[in-house]
């Protein structure tokens, strides 16, 4: 739904009483302020970016921005949504799917590659795309047929009631910089009833019998992990009519993984207060597996995959299957490049 919409009408004047949400940048910018130098502002966002929304004092949205830091921006130059109630339906049977509140996390972006194919295919551009099929089918009703998967446009199974994007249309066609806790805020400020995280491999332990699909759930929530089943279940159906020289992990499968400590390794799962998941689609440092990956039919399968798990997730109690279970992981982590600088995307001077 918040998608940027330069052709808009400006936001509500009228100062919201919720104080957790999220919004987008309406036309023409929004100033961002430090919280404790109001004097200047330090960046005008670009129109249309997110923010998640922490709190509020007076006509002023205490936000975090793209590169983890608060910020306060004036409600007036951003159309605000609160956060989903706390009173709305949870997922599960008799749960129609216009109540779902989605945040479609595209992996990585801007300096921030992640992983690179040996032809060069890059994992930040793949997820995106990826990311931005799944929101297309989100946002608009589908009839699935479950026998085979085939996805109909128009029917039954409405559009979900909200779709956020992390890197969302915008500045740099989408391809900048997000912080793991920002991505994160997003989906608890809106209250969101999935953060569904995109990614492809790399680093297969050898050989597979089959795509070697992974998708993470955080170890204390039973709705990621039940997500993270269904995921796997689509993908693996989906995947399968695909060819290639696969490989994969000994343990691929649905799994969390934890440090010695017990707590998630990864900060999309870890810093997450709603249900959170990371796919890891298939593995992009794998040749066979690139070609696929740079194929629009392959992408839309990936997405296909991803719409049916939610719709399932959100309006049946199907449990998953795939699960695997996993020992303490103590190797290091290959999450591509640290970052190395953030900027806010910066409105053009007319
Ligand atoms: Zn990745």
């Amino acid at each position: 739904m918040p998608e940027a919409d330069p052709a808009a009408p400006p936001p509500d004047t009228e100062v919201p009483t919720a104080t957790r949400g999220a919004l987008v940048v309406a036309a023409g910018g929004a100033d961002l302020y430090r919280q404790d130098e109001d004097d200047e502002p330090y960046v005008r966002a670009h129109e249309g970016l997110t923010f998640p929304v922490t709190g509020r004092s007076g006509e002023w949205l205490e936000v975090l921005d793209q590169c983890d830091d608060p910020a306060l921006v004036r409600f007036d130059e951003v159309a605000f949504t609160p956060a989903r109630p706390a009173t709305s339906p949870a997922p599960g049977a008799g749960t129609s799917f216009d109540e779902a509140v989605i945040v479609v996390d595209p992996g990585h972006g801007g300096p921030n590659i992640g992983a690179v194919g040996p032809a060069g295919l890059l994992e930040k551009e793949v997820n995106l795309d990826i990311a931005r099929r799944t929101r297309d089918l989100l946002e608009s009703p589908h009839t699935v047929d479950w026998e085979t998967g085939e996805i109909l446009t128009g029917g039954e199974i409405p559009a979900a009631g909200q779709v956020w994007m992390t890197r969302p249309e915008g500045p740099a066609g989408a391809d900048i910089e997000a912080g793991l806790t920002f991505r994160t805020t997003l989906a608890d400020g809106i209250n969101a009833h999935a953060l569904v995280s995109i990614h492809n491999n790399a680093a297969p332990d050898g050989p597979y019998d089959g795509p070697g699909s992974e998708v993470y759930h955080q170890v204390t929530s039973t709705e990621s992990q039940r997500l993270s089943g269904l995921i796997l279940e689509e993908l693996r159906r989906e995947f399968s009519r695909f060819e290639a020289d696969w490989v994969g992990d000994d343990d691929a499968g649905a799994k969390v993984r934890i440090r010695e400590d017990g707590a998630d390794i990864y900060g999309i799962l870890r810093l997450s207060d709603v249900p959170a998941v990371i796919v890891e689609g298939v593995f992009i440092s794998n040749a066979t597996e690139e070609a696929l990956l740079d194929t629009i039919e392959f992408r839309q399968a990936y997405a296909d995959a991803l719409y049916r798990a939610l719709v399932r997730f959100m309006t049946t109690d199907d449990p998953g299957s795939g699960f695997i279970e996993t020992d303490p992981f103590t190797g290091s982590l290959s999450s591509g490049a640290p970052v190395q600088t953030c900027m806010v995307p910066a409105q053009p001077e007319d």
